[in-house]
């Protein structure tokens, strides 16, 4: 097995060097993958060389992650889209482009939003900032001042029924710095005895410079509208307060203002000089608000959205979907030394496959030592990372989506049905953009015959899952809906002249860490509640999962390239073949967890 492993690998390398390639930049690595790759023109030949040009730039550092909401995921979907132009696929979003757009909006309040204490106006930004929300906050008018107390403290806070109807002021927690730049005001606030106060105060706006006052209205996190779902899923049949179910939409729906205060506006509110020694629930004046709230709209959260149209006149309007998802989890605001968080995860997983995969305690996660010696001769200097590049979580479903439209783009031929390719948005945020596109369809959903889902096709080394290997892949629920797909999901693989180890144990409850609910857990869930049929195409989790060290130089490029090829000829199976039938009767599934 290695040694044709080696083989591969040297293959890899070889064809890289060979080709002149001067795209791949620099040393390769263990994997026989340089560190970087320059972009270059690719063929409908669905190669490595093509699939590692296409990652390389997809997961770099300049996508920032892609989170949804974010610049990130624009730039991801701008490429995707470039790309499908370039190919001729035809675009399916909204209007005749390739992107179906979710409502996302950078919401801020803007300098003509005004405050006044007994008709006295205070200084926007110099005397106090709003923070803005998900939504536009209830209204401030006329509103008597109480003074609360401490935030985060409830014995040093006033009763619910004195903050009822207030604008209740407050003190910073002693240990929280004065966050900079937008809080998190307007989600469903978290059940506090504050919840029923008209608005809440916390002096903490001294600290902030003038551009972080400012920034505080200068959102770059687009944020939905959408209301998701209360309670916990399948709260539905359980008997559920209503009263508190109302409130809690209330709340949700015209949420408490949220105001930063200078010590000295604070103390106006009160007639006083300063706030020093202010008895708890001492009342103050009246404050009265208008609150300029924005929301503009953004393309920070898109669904990107091609087909490719069948040739036969008929079964042209029926289609196989083929999925992925464009997100992922963005930047943290901690940059760490990308080498040793490296090493530290490559410890980490190979210690988790010796514990069999059971989750590991602290004792055994402190246990972990990391030689920094071989680290610092290779980087003197730490290298600091704060960007997740998503590589293989999903760049590698998004780029073998982009590499199969190039190979069927390429086929003389085209298959029947049509392919239709979806990339959704907001999947690391819950399935948001697959549960979009089901529910707002830009083709018939019941023209869908097959759901294609791939997540994560990009490693399945030996080193990373107990069974990974060079032919390995998961496939979950291909034969949930329909026994036929299922059927023809391994007759495809059995044509091919290496066939994949195809691995169906995720179909059923897993309990290594980290596997649970893996059929609930990705985009094709939300095809199949809709009634499609569906396969899961998926190479397991690793030790650099949502970490900075998921780079496309990590991948397994070979076996990559092997499953890309084996979905395109399946899809192709598929939309010339009789549409899969659905079972009727559902064989038992693993149950439904929420997603975590
Ligand atoms: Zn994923």
């Amino acid at each position: 097995m290695t040694n044709v492993r080696s083989a591969l690998l040297a293959l890899a390398a070889a064809s890289v060097a060979m080709s002149g390639d001067a795209s791949a930049q620099g040393k390769l690595n263990r994997y026989g993958n340089p560190p970087t790759i320059a972009p270059a023109p690719t063929s409908s030949t669905i190669s490595v060389k093509d699939l590692q040009v296409r990652l390389y730039t997809f997961a770099d550092d300049s996508m920032q992650g892609r989170q949804v909401g974010r610049l990130g995921n624009k730039k991801g979907t701008d490429y995707i889209a470039a790309e499908l132009r370039k190919l001729g696929v035809l675009p399916a979003g909204d209007n005749g482009t390739y992107f179906q757009v979710l409502p996302y909006h950078l919401k801020s309040f803007t300098n003509h939003s005004r405050l006044t204490v007994d008709g006295n106006p205070l200084a926007w930004e110099k005397d106090w900032v709003a923070v803005p929300g998900v939504r536009a906050p209830r209204g401030i008018s006329s509103v008597p001042v109480i003074f609360g107390g401490v935030a985060g403290d409830t014995t040093k806070q006033i009763t619910a029924a004195q903050a009822n109807g207030k604008f209740v002021v407050l003190l910073p927690a002693p240990s929280a710095a004065a966050p900079a730049g937008p809080g998190r005001g307007g989600f469903a606030p978290q059940p506090t005895r504050l919840n029923s106060a008209i608005a809440i105060a916390t002096v903490n706006l001294d600290d902030l410079t003038a551009a972080q006052r400012a920034a505080i209205n200068q959102p770059t996190v687009a944020t939905s509208t959408a209301i998701r779902s209360f309670g916990a899923p399948g709260a539905a049949n359980q008997n559920v307060d209503s009263l508190a179910v109302y409130r809690q939409m209330v709340a949700m729906l015209a949420p408490q203002a949220v105001i930063r205060l200078t010590r000295t506006a604070a103390a106006q509110l009160f007639g006083r000089k300063t706030l020093d020694g202010i008895p708890l629930g001492t009342t103050g004046g009246t404050v009265t608000t208008s609150l300029d709230f924005i929301e503009r709209s953004t393309d920070f959260a898109r669904n990107v959205v091609g087909i490719i149209p069948g040739s036969d006149p008929a079964l042209k309007h029926q289609y196989v979907a083929l999925g992925a998802h464009n997100d992922h989890v963005g930047f943290s605001n901690t940059p760490v030394d990308k080498d040793s968080v490296k090493a530290f995860n490559d410890t980490r997983n190979r210690v988790l496959l010796a514990n069999n995969m059971i989750t590991l305690d602290q004792a055994k996660l402190q246990s972990i030592r990391v030689n920094m010696d071989s680290i610092r001769k290779a980087h003197p200097n730490p290298r600091l990372d704060s960007i997740r590049n998503g590589a293989d979580d999903d760049g590698s479903g998004s780029m073998a989506l982009l590499e199969i439209a190039e190979a069927i783009q390429g086929m003389k031929v085209k298959p029947k049905r049509s392919t239709l390719f979806v990339w959704h948005t907001g999947e690391e945020a819950g399935l948001i953009g697959s549960a979009f596109f089901v529910n707002n369809p830009t083709v018939p959903i019941d023209s869908i015959v097959t759901g294609i889902n791939i997540d994560m096709i990009g490693r399945g080394r030996a080193e990373d899952l107990p069974g990974g290997g060079p032919d390995f892949v998961g496939v979950v629920g291909s034969s949930f809906d329909s026994k036929d797909l299922g059927e023809i999901v391994s007759s495809v693989n059995k044509k091919l002249d290496k066939p994949l180890a195809l691995d169906y144990k995720f179909d059923s409850t897993v309990t290594w860490s980290g596997y649970n609910n893996l059929y609930g857990r990705s985009d094709h869930i939300m095809y199949a509640r809709a009634g499609i049929p569906i396969a899961f195409f998926f190479t397991g989790l690793h030790g650099d999962y949502h970490q900075v060290s998921d780079e496309p130089e990590f991948i397994d490029y070979p076996h990559y390239q092997k499953i890309t090829s084996y979905i395109r000829d399946l899809a192709v199976e598929v939309a010339n073949g009789p549409r899969p039938r659905m079972n009727g009767t559902k064989p038992s599934r693993p149950p439904r967890t929420a997603v975590p």
